[in-house]
């Protein structure tokens, strides 16, 4: 039952908090809800979660018509965007987890108040890094981020808050640590305070390692189908 998993969950996130010193309300859980249909979302929302997770622009459009008014729910981007999709992301999403370079940042920029999901508030942002040399995986190199970082400083309807990042998947969390401990380094490096790291294998490392809020999907909801 959803209920009881988000208790375990919670649970898991109070204990990891409580072992490294840290408030548990200081670390915002984000439902990764990418591939469930429109009713696992708003099953979650009436059992009290509203910060959910989504992949693919195209997908969460379709599901968005299903999903009906909830009105305290906030929807972020957290899968690779390209800057062809960006006008439809800032429709859709209170947060883009994912943006990794300066042509998106000023694609973002372009999108009019008046079509921002935000409205006349400024669209929060956080950078995807990545942190290792994987292929076919996005996010912004570290030797870019000074650069990248002063470009979306730059767009007055942008507001970057912190970092995001996806370690090479492991099944034992500790391989996780290292990458978790320098997305911390590098966000302290630029005053950013928002740390977007762990998800359901892993989060209590993260949570150790300082991060802000937690992506978890299959702790959740089960396991997906595949794309
Ligand atoms: C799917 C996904 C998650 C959730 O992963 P689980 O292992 O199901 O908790 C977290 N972050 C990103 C970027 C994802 O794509």
């Amino acid at each position: 039952m959803l209920r009881d998993r988000i208790e375990q969950l919670e649970a898991r996130v109070r204990r990891a908090a409580a072992r490294s010193g840290r408030r548990a309300e200081g670390i915002t859980l984000l439902a990764v809800t990418k591939l469930f249909p429109a009713a696992v979302i708003r099953q979650a929302y009436e059992l009290g979660l509203r910060r959910f997770g989504e992949s693919y622009v195209q997908e969460f459009e379709t599901k968005a018509a299903g999903l009906g008014e909830l009105a305290e729910a906030r929807f972020h981007l957290i899968g690779h965007l390209q800057s062809n999709k960006s006008r439809r992301a800032a429709q859709r999403f209170d947060v883009i987890e994912t943006l990794d370079s300066a042509r998106l940042a000023r694609r973002l920029e372009e999108v009019p108040a008046a079509l921002r999901r935000s409205g006349p508030a400024r669209l929060e942002v956080m950078l995807e890094v990545k942190l290792s040399p994987e292929e076919a995986k996005s996010g912004a190199g570290v030797e870019d981020l000074p650069a990248l970082v002063e470009a979306v400083r730059a767009c007055p309807s942008l507001e970057l808050t912190g970092l995001m990042t996806m370690p090479p998947w492991s099944e034992d969390p500790e391989e996780s640590r290292p990458y978790f401990r320098r997305l911390r380094e590098l966000a302290g490096r630029f005053g950013l305070t928002k740390l977007s790291m762990g998800m359901s294998h892993d989060l209590e490392v993260a949570i150790e390692e300082g991060a802000t809020e937690v992506r978890v999907g299959t702790a959740l909801f089960g396991p997906r189908a595949e794309r």
